[in-house]
């Protein structure tokens, strides 16, 4: 590896990626705008295919820099993944940076994809002007992320602010974690959308061509049913409970929600408001603000990352026959 520059660069032109369990997600971000973005799915196959169709949609553009954000922990020097729950393959130890690098002669940031959205709301979306924010994502997991003095923490292996992954039920479901009763076991998309397929089936209206998903979950409960208010319900005050936990431990009082599941979070305002009212004392009112930057908000967080590090570039030729 070979230092080319010193110190954080001014915003130049990155790639910045967000690997999810479903699909792949892209920003080329170049001069502080968004030029071009898509989605792809997520390769079955494992890490290498993965990294593969990275280098992919590199090899396609013209960039400085490239940002991948995933949705799980990274080594200690945050170049090869960890723990990575919910996409097939085995990351455990793959050097998913190095192997980036060789492929593509860019230098590769990588970075968990609550920090990576949290990051990109910070500069640039809800959270813009604060400095001091809790943040969550509700998808099929629950991911979190804190800002202190303007910076989202990281910590090693960059795992701190997992929200998602503080006990809601003690001994409940075992979470992809490998703990019990996990908040995302409780409140999580796919914890709701498996509570919503129990109770379609224990009334014999389930689909069998198609599994129940959150967002029919969130309709079911608009449109009056009591037990899809009631699921919704119960992860709203697992979501509450935890929130106030952790904005009474910070000290904080701002927290950003976003994520697939999001849009439903009015619907559970009425059960999460006096949970977080009684929190008053200690941290005062609490303002509760929706993500603004979209579905893509991860993959701009990732190429932020990439662009605020000071260049690196790897020191071997490319060999894009590498992955
Ligand atoms: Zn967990």
């Amino acid at each position: 590896m070979v230092a080319t520059g010193s110190g954080p660069r001014p915003a130049g032109s990155a790639l910045g990626v967000d690997i999810g369990g479903t699909n792949i997600k892209w920003v080329h971000r170049a001069d502080a705008a968004v030029v071009a973005r898509g989605t792809l799915p997520t390769p079955a196959a494992g890490p290498a295919q993965v990294a593969a169709a990275i280098a992919e949609i590199a090899a396609a553009r013209t960039v400085e820099a490239i940002g991948v954000a995933l949705p799980g922990h990274l080594s200690p020097d945050l170049r090869s993944t960890t723990t990575i729950p919910n996409i097939d393959g085995d990351w455990q130890g793959f050097p998913l940076a190095d192997m980036l690098e060789r492929a593509t002669a860019k230098p590769v940031l990588l970075m968990n994809d609550a920090r990576a959205f949290a990051s990109a709301e910070l500069a640039l979306g809800a959270a813009r002007g604060h400095s001091d924010v809790v943040f969550m994502t509700m998808g099929t997991g629950i991911g979190g992320a804190i800002a202190l003095g303007g910076t989202v923490l990281r910590g090693p292996g960059d795992r701190i602010g997992e929200i998602g992954h503080m006990t809601a039920a003690p001994g409940g479901d075992r979470c992809g974690c490998g703990a019990r009763g996990c908040l995302e076991t409780v409140a999580g998309g796919r914890a709701l959308a498996t509570a919503w397929s129990r109770a379609l089936d224990s009334r014999g209206t389930g689909n069998q061509d198609r599994s129940a998903t959150p967002e029919d979950l969130v309709q079911a409960a608009r449109s009056g049913d009591t037990t899809a208010r009631k699921i919704l319900d119960t992860a709203a005050t697992a979501v509450s409970t935890a929130l106030g936990s952790v904005l009474a431990q910070l000290g904080l009082s701002t927290v950003v929600v976003g994520g697939g599941v999001a849009p439903a979070f009015d619907m559970m305002r009425p059960a999460v408001e006096p949970v977080l009212r009684d929190r008053w004392r200690l941290i005062g009112p609490v303002t509760l603000l929706a993500a603004a930057l979209g579905p893509y908000a991860g993959a701009m967080g990732a190429a932020l990352n990439a662009t605020a590090q000071p260049l690196v570039v790897p020191s071997a030729p490319p060999r894009l026959s590498a992955i």
